[in-house]
């Protein structure tokens, strides 16, 4: 059952200058859940989540966390409140060590009294990472970077995290290793949404999710349902 939303968005608009990407695009996220906004190269995934972290403007719209609107705060004070992307293409320090760039998640000094705490927990899900903890972040493998970046993520502390096309460019193995990890931080009460192509595993991790085709919402319903979805299985799932 899902719980109260955690994060409302409400018929957002976004462009990029004259170029308008975002129609109209609303969604909520409920606590605990796995929420995953699916759709095709441009359909305006990650400009979605890149407005929601506030790194790049909203031109109509809002969006509200845990009750609050936070339209208006800037990216650091969303994230402050728990609200922390992981961006696409994992953007680490490639000069500095798996350990520097985890603590570089750690950016407040709340969270830099913790960070000793919560390297143990990233090292406790992720014990690739603590063995390569001083090796160079530009030196590991495409897997190993994204679990480099989610690590980061974690350092904050998210309540909700959001993630973009964590499995992009990851061979078969390692896709399936990383939506295993997008489940446990799920178990242990971390909200998630997610932003994907894979659709056949992201429905099989989510518990709800939402159709964008070229800036428009066209479809949304529970993770189970769309698996058995007609439009979904001959447009996303190849049937
Ligand atoms: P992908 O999975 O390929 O990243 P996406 O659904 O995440 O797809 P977006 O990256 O959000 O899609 O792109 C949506 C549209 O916005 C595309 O038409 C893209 O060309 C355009 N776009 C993205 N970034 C910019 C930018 N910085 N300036 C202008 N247009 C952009």
């Amino acid at each position: 059952p899902a719980g109260p939303p955690l994060l409302v968005a409400e018929n957002l608009e976004i462009a990029y200058g004259a170029v308008q990407v975002v129609w109209g695009l609303s969604f909520k996220v409920a606590q605990g859940q796995v929420v995953a906004l699916i759709g095709s190269n441009g359909a305006g995934k990650t400009t979605t989540l890149r407005a929601v972290a506030g790194v790049l403007p909203l031109r109509g719209g809002r969006l509200e966390l845990a009750g609050e609107d936070i339209t208006a705060l800037p990216a650091h004070a969303r994230v402050a409140r728990g609200l922390v992307l992981v961006p696409e293409g994992r953007q680490l320090w490639p000069r500095m060590t798996v350990e520097e760039n985890l603590v570089l998640g750690a950016y407040s000094p709340a969270l830099r009294r913790r960070v000793g705490e919560n390297l143990e927990r990233v090292y406790a899900m992720f014990p690739r990472l603590k063995e390569r903890r001083h090796q160079l972040a530009g030196t590991l493998s495409g897997g190993e970077q994204q679990m480099c970046a989610i690590g980061r993520g974690l350092m904050a502390e998210p309540r909700v995290l959001m993630l973009d096309e964590p499995s992009l460019g990851l061979a078969p193995r390692l896709v399936e290793e990383v939506f295993r990890f997008v489940r446990e931080i799920a178990a242990q009460g971390v909200t998630i949404l997610l932003v994907e192509q894979n659709v056949h595993y992201t429905l099989e991790v989510a518990d709800y999710a939402y159709v964008l085709e070229t800036g428009h919402l066209t479809l949304e319903g529970p993770a189970v349902e769309l698996r058995e979805n007609d439009y979904v299985r001959r447009a996303y799932l190849g049937a």
